[in-house]
């Protein structure tokens, strides 16, 4: 059950609240809304009754059930998408949001370039990871603070937003400093220290698929980082494991609209990393649109033979750009179904 309360409710109608709700053999887990306290009730108990008793007690405006497992990310807890206002960029609402840039930070030249490549062909913001999970502790780990001041260079220079992964609970303060989205990268989707420490960090996440969870696990990592009190959380599928070799991970494109069906959090489709060849990375960002996410986190980079991470997988600079020109009819067509979606909530 989520019991919200009305804005302004008093200390003493919360507290009331939270009686009632033991009373009823239940646990009380509270956030903090900006304009409203919500109240999260998990256990087991007389559901039907305790909602009844719930919604007639002064102060509370609504008192919902809701049987998914994950509670304030489900659509049972919010009806409407979710949109997130980050420094001014809005994910989720009628524009479709496209973040572009290198695997790694890997020199002032090449992230300068890349930043100014991507924000001239209509990207809003700049990916590039100063933190790096590599499966080889002999590969490129990144530039870690370095790379953080050089992101933050480029923003200067091209007004674009930063995205970078964070990997560690000991680096989000220093990470937050520098990025306007934090990223989760899919080995620590169940990092579950990481993901506290994120809930409390103030900055939106994003939140990438393990290699092999089930949306369900995707939705209950989401869970967390809403519970430890950070609501601007994006969903990320990246492609998972299955038994085909022709592409890197398999593309599920079905998660798009599936998590849009069990959850009101917006959905970013990472191409690059689901299929892992340049080639088909234009393909799988059509069918990202066509299907109803809200944006796409792309790999590109200036020089993608001497990429030290992902090359394989990365646009050059005009292939960049001319999948955007080739994104734009089928932008067209989700702004106009965005419009009739809002309009039939
Ligand atoms: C990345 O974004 O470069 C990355 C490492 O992604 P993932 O965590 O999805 O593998
Ligand atoms: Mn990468």
């Amino acid at each position: 059950m989520i019991i919200s309360m009305r804005p302004h409710a008093t200390k003493a109608e919360i507290e009331y609240v939270c009686e009632r709700i033991r009373d009823f053999g239940y646990k009380v887990h509270s956030i903090e809304g900006e304009e409203r306290v919500v109240i999260g009730v998990v256990g087991v108990g007389d559901v039907t009754a305790c909602l009844e008793s719930l919604e007639a007690t002064p102060g509370v405006e609504r008192a919902v059930r809701i049987s998914a497992p994950y509670k304030f990310v489900s659509k049972e807890f919010k009806k409407e998408h979710s949109q997130m206002r980050i420094n001014g960029l809005e994910i989720g609402g009628d524009e479709f949001v496209v973040m572009a840039g290198p695997c790694s930070v890997e020199s002032e030249k090449q992230i300068m370039e890349t930043a100014e490549a991507v924000a001239a062909a209509g990207a809003k913001i700049l990916r590039g990871g100063a933190y790096k999970p590599r499966t080889s502790p002999y590969d490129f780990q990144g530039m870690e603070l370095d790379g953080l001041k050089l992101l933050q260079k480029a923003k200067d220079a091209t007004g674009l937003l930063i995205i970078t992964e964070v990997m560690s609970d000991r680096d989000v303060d220093m990470v937050a400093d520098y990025a306007d989205i934090m990223q989760i990268g899919a080995r620590n989707m169940q990092n579950f220290a990481l993901l506290k420490s994120l809930g409390r960090c103030g900055r939106p996440v994003l939140l990438k698929r393990g290699l092999s969870a089930t949306i369900k696990e995707l939705l209950m990592s989401a869970e967390y980082l809403v519970a430890h009190g950070n609501s601007n959380v994006l969903l990320c599928e990246r492609g998972i494991r299955t038994f085909e070799t022709a592409t890197r991970n398999t593309c599920d494109i079905s998660a798009v609209p599936v998590l849009n069906e069990l959850s009101h959090l917006p959905v970013i489709l990472d191409p690059s990393h689901a299929v892992g060849k340049r080639s088909l990375v234009p393909a799988i960002s059509r069918a990202a649109v066509a299907v109803g996410a809200d944006g796409l986190i792309v790999e590109v980079h200036p020089c993608p033979e001497k990429a030290v991470s992902d090359g394989a997988q990365s646009l050059t600079v005009p292939q960049f750009r001319d999948m955007m020109l080739e994104l734009k009819p089928y932008l067209q067509l989700w702004k106009e179904s965005r419009q009739r979606e809002v309009a039939a909530v």
